[in-house]
């Protein structure tokens, strides 16, 4: 049994457990898949002679005479001895551990590991772990927290594993056609291999199986979503929507729409993600779904990260939709009491065809009377749960989310595997390049005056503030430099212009306000945190700064730079940098060279891994224990291969030989449903 609770194990008492939790191992069946950080090669002696001053090595050497004491002072005892190597001598020394020094005993022989210290003619060892001589093993080491040692973890998981029945849920032909050894075997080779060869099995079948099992839950997931819908559309409205744009639809916009309005025709819920990389028209698709949807008699809601973003798309749709006879609505945290009360209360009559607004459209007392249709923008920005919180809005409503994060395919299905993807790899036409230059911060000057030119021109500009080190964390001190930095172009290169000031400490309504004037072209250069990175769209911004830009992650400044280069006149992003290390340049290179949303996310995954990529607050993607999927690139193959072949031959898992599959599958769906983001 691995499922128990882990208090069951042999020494391990209520505040272990607690302290348990806190590295994630809530039972037995958690602590074995607590794979071990590091191994420690203790089979690998080195003779002493042979060693190198400042390594850690691992050594066998003889005790000369037993330990003596030296009180240094009160609470510091030194405990020294030497110990010999074929003629080295070592000097051993332990720091206040009594009961360490009692058991060195004169005469006998240990395994010493620790940094190599000393000369030419003698070594030294400070605060060594001291082995028994015959301990030749690989030993593991664990993520640790506070009285929870990697020794003390490594003899838990140790008596978890001497009474644990591991499960097999592979079937043979599964294994042996992709060469993996039985998990029981690679449960217990991954904490306490005999040797490396036996340590890689055990890895290449975890990994399999974390692979394998993310593919399949999300596989499953996506059969089961596929439900009978009781929201089929019967009209495809998509021609008289586009009557209602001042441009015509892109290929790529048309091949969307089309793939979300036969998903909802199917009878079957839309379960669709719309990829496309910034200025792509995103927006348009997703109005066409919305105006369909209304025109079949539904209901239909677009939610924003956002009220910058939330009130962008207000005023794009009203734009778009006016005449149309369809309602539409907007709703933040900023819409007052009042008018709140009035939009719930159309809103449940079935009155508002269409809103739009933040988090605030997914509150409790929010209720609609005929949701047929979610959209989330800039998916990446909510989690799984808000998006559900608005999808239960709905009776099983289509689903479509858009995400302007490009991102290599096989990522896209690790983390979307479970969704339908359309992308928009078209940029609509007449878009100018984006020429982009990285500066020295001594060339500051020059570069203001450039930006002043295109000011003069009737032009408008970003200035992107320098990132405070812990921005993301305390908006208090990025609002603080945001507004030094702000006051100090007012006052100095950009004297005599209108600048304007935008951070996320301000309230919607300032925001919104300073949003607008910039707009409205009333301001001409604003200056801005992050904030303005999601969707911000005023075409005629030319010019955008980013200082320090060393210290964003390429997607973000992709983000960021995508905020110009959206009309008709050719656009320059200035990267300002003083950074020296040679990723820092290699990063920035990648961003000077290509403008392929694509390759940039690709380069930056390569770089920073898929963790950091969304950042930790914006995680679509599961935390892998031990896979990675660049490393482990052929296993994602052979694991998607397989999990297709399973489900093609047995789409419901209900051949006995499956049966084991898909109670795993059950956890893990279970455990996918329980991820919680922001
Ligand atoms: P994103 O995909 O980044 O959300 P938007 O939807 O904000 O992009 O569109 C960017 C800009 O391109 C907007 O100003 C929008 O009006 C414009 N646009 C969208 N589709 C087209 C098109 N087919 N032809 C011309 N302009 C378009
Ligand atoms: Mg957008």
């Amino acid at each position: 049994m691995t499922g128990g609770k882990i208090t069951r194990i042999k020494g391990v008492g209520e505040k272990k457990a607690l302290l348990f939790e806190r590295l994630g191992v809530d039972s037995v069946n958690a602590l074995l898949h607590f794979y071990p950080r590091n191994y420690i090669d203790y089979s690998k002696i080195t003779p002493l002679s042979e060693t190198v001053l400042g390594e850690v090595s691992c050594v066998k050497a003889t005790v000369f005479a037993a330990p003596v004491e030296h009180r240094i002072r009160k609470g510091m005892t030194l405990y020294k001895f030497k110990a010999y190597d074929d003629g080295t001598p070592l000097n051993i020394t332990i720091f206040n551990n009594k009961y360490q020094a009692a058991k060195v005993k004169a005469g006998e022989t240990y395994i010493f590991y620790g940094k190599i210290g000393g000369s030419l003619l003698w070594r030294d060892m400070a605060a060594p772990e001291i082995l028994p001589v015959d301990y030749a093993k690989i030993r593991p080491i664990y993520r640790q927290t506070e009285s929870l040692n990697t020794h003390y973890i490594e003899k838990v998981v140790k008596s978890a594993l001497e009474k644990a029945v591991i499960e097999e849920y592979l079937p043979d032909e599964i294994r042996e056609k992709y060469k993996l050894c039985k998990l029981s075997e690679a449960i217990k080779a991954i904490h306490f291999p005999e040797n490396f060869k036996e340590l890689y099995k055990a890895r290449r079948r975890l990994v399999f199986d974390e692979l394998f099992g993310l593919q399949l839950g999300m596989q499953v997931m996506k059969e089961n979503r596929k439900i009978a819908n009781s929201y089929e559309i019967t009209a495809d409205c998509t021609a008289d929507f586009e009557k209602l744009l001042p441009f015509s639809l892109t290929g790529a916009q048309k091949r969307a729409i089309n793939d979300c309005v036969g998903d909802m025709k199917s009878g079957k819920m839309m379960n669709r993600l719309i990829q496309g990389d910034v200025g792509s028209g995103k927006t348009a698709v997703a109005a066409a779904v919305c105006y369909t949807a209304a025109k079949n008699g539904l209901q239909a809601a677009l939610m924003a990260p956002t009220e910058i973003l939330a009130e962008q798309h207000f005023n794009s749709f009203i734009k778009m939709m006016s005449g149309t006879g369809l309602e539409v609505a907007l709703l933040t945290g900023s819409t007052t009491a009042k008018k709140r009360a009035e939009i719930l209360s159309r809103l449940k009559y079935g009155d508002i065809d269409l809103i739009i607004g933040t988090h605030a459209i997914i509150q409790d007392d929010v209720e609609f009377n005929k949701l047929g249709l979610v959209i989330t923008d800039e998916q990446h920005r909510f989690g799984v749960n808000q998006r559900a919180l608005l999808s239960a809005k709905g009776n099983n409503p289509h689903v479509l989310v858009m995400s302007a994060t490009p991102i290599p395919r096989t990522l896209a299905l690790m983390i979307y595997g479970d969704l339908d993807i359309s992308v928009l790899d078209e940029l609509p036409p007449g878009r100018q390049e984006i020429e982009t230059f990285v500066i020295g911060g001594k060339l500051h000057e020059r570069a203001y005056g450039y930006i002043r030119k295109h000011l003069d021109d009737g032009l408008q500009g970003y200035i992107v503030c320098p990132l405070v080190a812990d921005d993301e964390e305390n908006e208090n001190s990025s609002k603080i430099a945001a507004e030094n930095y702000a006051k100090k172009l007012k006052n100095g290169a950009f004297k005599g212009y209108s600048v304007g000031l935008l951070h996320g400490k301000m309230k919607s309504a300032e925001k919104e306000a300073v949003m607008h004037k910039f707009a409205s072209g009333q301001i001409q250069l604003l200056i801005s945190t992050t904030v303005i990175e999601v969707g911000v769209d005023v075409p005629n911004a030319v010019i955008m700064m980013i200082e320090n830009a060393d210290m964003f992650g390429l997607s973000q400044l992709h983000q960021l730079r995508g905020r110009v280069g959206r009309g008709k006149h050719k656009s320059t992003c200035i990267l300002v940098s003083d950074a020296e290390g040679d990723e820092a340049k290699a990063r920035l290179g990648v961003i000077k060279s290509t403008t392929d949303g694509f390759k940039i996310s690709e380069e930056d995954l390569k770089l920073r891994g898929p963790g950091d990529f969304f950042g930790n607050r914006q995680n679509g993607l599961p935390a892998f224990k031990i896979a990675n999927i660049f490393a482990d690139i052929d296993i994602v193959r052979e694991t998607k291969n397989c999990v297709t072949e399973i489900l093609e031959n047995d789409p419901t898992l209900s051949l006995p030989k499956n049966e084991p599959i898909k109670k795993e599958a059950g956890r893990i769906i279970e455990k996918m449903g329980k991820i919680e983001m922001n």
